[in-house]
């Protein structure tokens, strides 16, 4: 593992933060590296050593060899929130949002959801921390209610994770008003609107948060990061994160907890075991919505999965992409497509997909509106085969429709399903 650890300033949400250390400084782990200036969070040092280099993007730290446990505690005693934002705590299941932000919300009684549902497949560090750990968990659920001013709490799962389910109700208190809702294992369950739907009952439009049904939805390992700040004084200094792929150490899916922040993807892929020949990318995050990274970047406190995947298969024909709000988007599709040396001649939306925000956000994510009438514009456009990224329903959809056409269908997560022998997303069984 080579000793060099690399701290983006931009972390998740907001802009880059102000380094208010330089180069030379010697730092400890906790040591506060940079503030944002507006939106953004805290960024601490995650190691013990020495500042090499501050850039624009980055600060970069020379590890030193004896990294020992303690670490330098935040000194905020304010209320729950206030903590947090000293801890630096950003939605660490990919979103990057400020969860002081969110705790500062009224829910006037309202809900806590706590977000186990790790929905990208083959990714299990949040599964693997509700069974080994569930009450750091728990607690964090408690002062996220207490701060948020909400009367119940819900741990929303997918019920495949049976272990993790028996190990988060073994330590439910019956006073703490936590109960466990257990989900249907679909992509994208664990979208937050998708959540809301499935665990309250209301269908919420795509620019209204969660706090319109009277809910503020946290990560699993976010609220373990809320206890560690709240109880310890500990800010953000390590991830959990999944790596799998074309590994000399087989197929399944590794997890490691707490990695220092900063970490190289090839450092985490050699504690792994190292890549298991030539390879066609690395993915950062899951297979549906993870971009192509490099072996030298870091990981930041939003990473969750790591992917070696085998090389692409070559496209059959001219290709039409259908892109989904909650998979990859289409910079990502023209990306595979190239890969797969494919001749992208036609783009169609979802057309539950519309634009919220800047972003492309989902009506009602995962319940299929059909597809046929894009795959026929596809077609008439040209197009030969199918690149999608679409939801396990409307896959299933355009897998009732494509092969009647004779159109052959590739969905963006094949290449990492095929490396490590997962079923294809295609048909529901
Ligand atoms: S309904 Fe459409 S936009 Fe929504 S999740 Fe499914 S494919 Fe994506």
């Amino acid at each position: 593992m080579n000793n060099t650890i690399k701290l983006l300033l931009k972390q998740g949400i907001g802009g880059p933060s102000e380094p208010i250390v330089k180069a030379g400084d010697a730092v400890k782990k906790g040591t506060l590296l940079a503030v944002p200036k507006g939106l953004g969070s805290n960024l601490h040092s995650s190691v013990y050593g020495t500042i090499a280099e501050i850039t624009e993007n980055c600060i970069t730290i020379q590890a030193d060899d004896n990294q020992p446990d303690e670490f330098e505690k935040i000194s905020c005693n304010g209320s729950i929130a206030d903590i947090v934002k000293e801890a630096g705590i950003i939605g660490m299941g990919g979103a990057g949002f400020p969860s002081n932000v969110k705790l500062e919300t009224d829910l006037n009684g309202g809900v806590i959801i706590a977000n186990g549902v790790e929905c990208e497949p083959l990714l299990k560090h949040n599964i693997r921390q509700i069974t080994e750990n569930p009450e750091v968990i728990y607690r964090g659920i408690l002062y996220a209610m207490k701060a948020a001013n909400a009367k119940r709490g819900i741990l929303a799962i997918k019920r495949k994770n049976a272990e993790a389910v028996n190990s988060f109700k073994a330590v439910i208190k019956p006073h703490d008003n936590i109960e466990i809702a257990e989900l249907e294992d679909l992509y994208p369950m664990g979208e937050e609107r998708a959540i809301v739907r499935e665990v309250l009952g209301e269908l919420l439009k795509t620019d209204q948060l969660p706090s319109a049904a009277g809910a503020v939805i946290l990560n699993v390992e976010t609220l373990s990061r809320i206890t560690e700040a709240v109880e310890l004084h500990k800010p953000i200094v390590s991830k959990n994160i999944t790596v799998v792929g074309k590994l000399k150490s087989g197929k399944d899916s590794k997890t490691f907890l707490d990695v220092p922040i900063g970490t190289s993807v090839s450092s985490l892929i050699e504690m792994a075991g190292g890549i298991d020949g030539e390879y066609g990318e690395i993915i950062m995050g899951g297979p549906f919505t993870g971009h192509s990274t490099t072996l030298d970047s870091p990981i930041t406190k939003t990473s969750g999965g790591i992917i070696a995947t085998m090389e692409f298969l070559k496209a059959k024909g001219k290709l039409g992409l259908l892109v989904c709000a909650c998979g990859a988007n289409e910079g990502r599709l023209r990306e595979i497509a190239e890969k797969m040396n494919g001749d992208v001649v036609a783009v169609e939306r979802c057309k539950q997909a519309v634009e919220s925000r800047g972003a492309l956000k989902c009506e009602n994510p995962g319940n299929c509106p059909g597809q046929a009438e894009k795959i026929m514009k596809l077609k008439k456009a040209g197009a030969e085969s199918l690149l999608i990224s679409n939801c396990s329903d409307c896959t299933n959809t355009v897998m009732c429709v494509a092969p009647k056409l004779k159109m052959p269908v590739y969905h963006c997560t094949d290449h990492v399903m095929r490396t490590v022998g997962h079923r294809l997303i295609r048909r529901l069984p």
